[in-house]
């Protein structure tokens, strides 16, 4: 089972404090963190990212809080044990990779070692080791200045593993890196966590890179705002810590549902989901009626979606008073609402039918009725995206990261209140497309 590795305790980091110019670089931020997790800490630039990894490394000292690193609580440490600690309890590895450029490839790596009294066979016979495993062994006489980046990045990620750390810490290590060098770091640091079991925290403000982790630790303006699990690594006591979100969302709602279902079989669960899939419809579509009417149309959305009635049968019904057993709306809403339920059930039933022609109508609908206005980068990123999410390979957060962020930083730009609306809608479709086949 693995262990607490990091125990950072209401970390309040503090520049210039009481001046004009006072930042709170972290304002309270509590995070714990277990041997062998990958950690991403994400978020956008100037957050306190960089300064929560170097509180960590000891490289940071707490203006208030503490952090305590396997065991140890750093800022109760003399000087001798930080430097100590920093030469075998962390690696580090920078964005801009720090490499001295004086000493050649071999020496930077060797570096870390100098100072712990092994010979220089020994230092070296090691460090060659970590070159050969990263393909970089024939640049072992070079100097700094005659690598690529993602050459550098891979001597300094050797440097960080030389003394066989327990914990490595990344800050933006792919950030300076073109496309195909940042997959490999990416890769590497995958084996240095899967296979070498090291602790492994990287900082970044790419959404694309949080896949990799096991945990998500979201942060803005010095504070954790989030976190998302991909993989839980830590025992059972911790995550039950965790705060449960609201079930707001319908794919936890119905998370919940096929867990209450799961002695049923399929088919059974489609037919219990009616009622569900009726409510969500319901409430999606309007907000202004009374309870009464509403849970009348309700009933017919069920009957409806059980087809026991047809398109003409239910808009009368929701015209009809409600004595003579309607739900005492008037003509013009009937028609409106249930073409409306109609249109979405219509693109929500291509889903399954036709996936290409689906994501294709799916897109246009969504994108017409939302109004979006997408140049080409951006409306092959927004299909992507829905794509991405009617193939379950992201969950309706990462979809919703993903519409949201800016081009720039790999996203379709919407605004966020509309890629929030925009992903309410498809996991509805989503949700009415669910059936048992
Ligand atoms: P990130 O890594 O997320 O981009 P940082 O941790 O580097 O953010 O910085 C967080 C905030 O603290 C920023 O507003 C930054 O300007 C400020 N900051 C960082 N270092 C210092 C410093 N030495 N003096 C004053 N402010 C600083
Ligand atoms: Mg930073």
């Amino acid at each position: 089972m693995s262990e607490l590795c990091i125990k950072v305790d209401q970390l309040r980091v503090i520049y210039n404090q009481g001046k004009s110019n006072e930042v709170r670089s972290l304002d309270g931020v509590s995070v714990e963190i277990y041997s062998q997790e990958y950690v991403i800490i994400y978020g956008p630039s100037g957050c306190g990212k960089s300064t929560l990894l170097y509180g960590i490394s000891g490289l940071q000292a707490p203006t208030y809080g503490d952090v305590i690193v396997s065991g140890k609580n750093l800022a109760k440490m003399t000087k001798k044990e930080k430097v100590q600690f920093h030469q075998t309890n962390v690696g580090m590895v920078f964005q801009a990779f720090y490499l001295i450029e004086t000493l050649t490839v071999l020496d930077n790596v060797c570096l870390p070692k100098v100072f712990r009294g092994e010979s220089l066979v020994e230092r070296r016979e090691a460090a060659m080791k970590l070159l050969q495993r990263f393909s970089i062994a024939e640049q072992a006489d070079r100097f700094p200045s005659q690598l690529s980046g993602g050459q550098k990045q891979r001597v300094s990620i050797a440097r960080a593993l030389v003394n066989n750390p327990e914990i490595i810490l990344a800050d933006e290590p792919v950030g300076n890196l073109d496309s195909e060098s940042a997959q490999n770091v990416l890769d590497i640091f995958k084996e240095i966590n899967e296979v070498d079991k090291k602790t492994l925290i990287m900082v970044t403000h790419n959404p694309e890179h949080l896949v990799y982790a096991d945990r998500v630790v979201y942060m803005k303006d010095g504070k954790i705002i989030r976190e998302d699990i991909n993989r839980d690594k830590r025992p059972a006591e911790a995550a039950k810590k965790d705060f449960i979100t609201a079930p707001e969302d319908i794919s936890n709602e119905l998370r919940l549902l096929m867990r209450t279902f799961k002695n049923l079989s399929l088919q059974q669960v489609g037919v219990l989901l009616i009622p569900f899939k009726a409510k969500q419809l319901m409430t999606h579509i309007l907000s202004e009626l009374t309870e009464d009417q509403t849970s009348a149309a309700e009933n017919l959305l069920k009957e409806f979606l059980f087809n026991n009635i047809d398109e003409a049968g239910f808009k009368s019904r929701l015209d009809l008073d409600s004595e003579k057993g309607g739900a005492g709306w008037n003509k013009l809403r009937a028609t409106s609402f249930v073409d409306r339920a109609q249109e979405i059930i219509k693109v929500a039933d291509q889903i399954n039918k036709n996936p290409e022609q689906a994501l294709l109508e799916i897109s246009d609908y969504l994108i017409s009725e939302h109004h979006l206005k997408l140049d080409t980068e951006a409306l092959l990123r927004f299909r992507a995206f829905i794509k991405m999410r009617l193939e379950n390979k992201v969950d309706r957060f990462g979809l919703q990261q993903r519409l949201d962020f800016s081009i720039k930083l790999g996203g379709a730009g919407l605004y966020s209140g509309t890629a929030e609306k925009v992903v309410r809608e498809l996991e509805l479709m989503m949700l009415l497309n669910y059936s048992a086949q």
